[in-house]
């Protein structure tokens, strides 16, 4: 049986033409979030922590937690977005003190560093890569590399090394999480205006093994691949995570069957009984001192006013500019990569058990990024079903012609696109798979594409309107992580008590 859904882009639509009917309710409310994923839970979570509870959160979708979702079938919770967050870095301590918070972080040992709960970081083993017809550890080539690659590895990885510890004249590190902690220093920015092959190329890498690998982790983190994203991007990825939270550098990851979702679900708790589900927000302005708000409730179909002291909107530039006008010419600037999620029900893998099966298993020279096993974070020892996601993201030069070419499509095209992909490592999954479910995210993530992060657009973006409306949304870091979404929520709401502040 094959499944075929996605994030609800015929409702979004409707933003475009605004059939909806003329409001009959009105709601006052001192402070509202449009948007209910990470970044707007996590204002919400700040407004508690400040002591504000005249709050109301509206999510156009039957459930909060945006890209970081998931799904549930009869054998196990899967993930329909966002899942795993890697170690946070030491320095971040709200983010510290939001996973202890949540008994992620059981405590500190003696030399002052996190001990994580080992339920909630990856089982061992934790990856591995279908490689020159084997499967080997870790996601990185080895066996079978050439002595050449081997040395572009070293030089590579040291390379990122040095990038990790640098930095600016200013004392803040070249690549920070979050991003805006990161240092002003200029030959630094200037690697946000070429792409991540040309560095590559600038810097004598010719490894195919090498570019394969930087061009995976590329698509990880921002859908777009190596020849299209900013090399301060893609420098990032791997310099941005300092691994100082553990004594050994460990490069390991928290994740749980459901992925992200486990972290939207503790999130909640801060909206809980102030959310309105199924609400798309479709017009938002200033007006007598005040926000209007309007939103068609999809379950009555009916249209309900808002009207709210300030506004945050946690939801993407994409979106916005079809609810506050003036703002179509910086959102073109905006690019957003599809992604397509296959959740396969599986009798059997057919692996040939050079390595046993893994969370994150990657396929090298495949078109999507491989899939990560739900079940492995269970503590069941045998599964009589196996439950896997794979991940394929979209990268292409036009992302709006590729996002309206695959709306074309139905389940059985991308049911044989799945299977040819996995059948690289896996021949015979088409027999052994019971049950597909594919799930298409139109705008999936917001893609670093070079003079994204440091330039006009993104900074026209995040300004406030009028010490009224304000936004946080990863499309606002250029890079959309866990971490960002999580600090874009307090962020927008330190801003409101501040201005608020200065205002008295
Ligand atoms: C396939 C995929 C894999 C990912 N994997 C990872 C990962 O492993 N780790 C990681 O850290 N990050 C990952 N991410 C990134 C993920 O996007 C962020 O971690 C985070 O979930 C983004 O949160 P957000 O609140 O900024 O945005 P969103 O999740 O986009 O939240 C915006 C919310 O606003 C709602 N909304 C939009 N328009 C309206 C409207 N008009 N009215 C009302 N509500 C509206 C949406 O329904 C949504 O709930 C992944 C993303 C994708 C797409």
């Amino acid at each position: 049986m094959i499944r075929l859904s996605g994030t609800n882009h015929l409702l979004g639509h409707r933003l475009w033409i605004k059939d909806f009917p003329k409001p009959t309710e009105q709601i006052q409310i001192p402070y509202l979030i449009i948007g209910g994923g990470i970044s707007g839970l996590s204002a919400a979570r700040q407004f508690h922590r400040k002591g504000i509870s005249d709050f109301l959160l509206l999510e156009m979708a039957d459930h909060l937690g945006g890209n970081s979702s998931n799904g549930e079938n009869k054998h196990s919770k899967y993930p329909l977005g966002a899942h795993y967050l890697p170690l946070p870095n030491f320095e971040d301590k709200e983010l510290l003190h939001f996973l202890e918070e949540e008994k992620i972080i059981l405590g500190y040992n003696e030399k002052g560093l996190p001990v994580f709960d080992e339920l909630q970081l990856t089982f061992a083993p934790d990856e591995r890569l279908f490689y020159k017809n084997n499967w080997q550890e870790g996601v990185v080539p080895k066996e079978g590399n050439s002595a050449e690659d081997d040395r572009e590895f070293i030089r590579f990885f040291k390379e990122m090394d040095a990038f990790r510890i640098a930095k600016g004249a200013d004392q803040k590190y070249l690549f920070d999480i979050p991003i805006y902690l990161s240092s002003e220093d200029q030959n630094a920015r200037n690697l946000d205006k070429i792409t991540m092959q040309k560095w590559f190329e600038n810097n004598n890498f010719k490894s195919k093994p090498l570019f394969n690998y930087i061009d995976y982790c590329c698509k990880d983190d921002f859908g777009l691949g190596i020849e299209f994203v900013s090399a301060w991007a893609g420098i990032h990825y791997f310099a941005g995570r300092k691994q100082d939270s553990v004594a050994d550098k460990n490069e390991s990851v928290l994740t749980w069957p459901e992925g992200n979702a486990r972290l939207a679900g503790h999130l909640k708790k801060y909206a809980e009984k102030k959310t309105l589900k199924n609400h798309l927000v479709y017009e938002v302005k200033v007006e007598n001192n005040k926000v209007v708000v309007k939103a068609f409730d999809d379950v009555k179909k009916v249209s309900v006013q808002i009207i709210a002291d300030k506004v945050i909107m946690a939801t993407p530039q994409f979106v916005n500019q079809y609810l506050i006008k003036d703002r179509k010419a910086f959102t073109k600037e905006f690019h957003y990569t599809p992604w397509l999620l296959a959740t396969l029900t599986v009798n059997d893998l057919s692996d040939n058990f050079s390595f046993p099966l893994s969370w994150d298993n990657v396929i090298y020279d495949a078109k999507g990024l491989g899939y990560v096993y739900a079940q492995h974070q269970t503590l069941n020892q045998v599964q009589e079903k196996k439950v896997i996601t794979y991940y394929y993201s979209f990268s292409s030069p036009d992302l709006k012609k590729t996002r309206k070419e695959i709306y074309k499509k139905d389940k059985e095209y991308w049911k044989q696109v799945v299977f040819d992909d996995l059948k690289i490592a896996h021949p015979d999954i088409e027999e052994y798979t019971e049950e597909m479910e594919v799930f298409i995210l139109g705008h999936g993530m917001i893609s670093p594409v070079p003079d994204f992060i440091f330039g006009q657009a993104k900074e026209n973006a995040a300004k406030n309107i009028e010490n009224r409306i304000y936004f946080a949304h990863t499309d606002l870091s250029g890079i959309s992580i866990f971490e960002e979404a999580f600090h874009q929520g307090i962020n927008a709401v330190n801003q409101i008590l501040n201005d608020a502040t200065l205002d008295s």
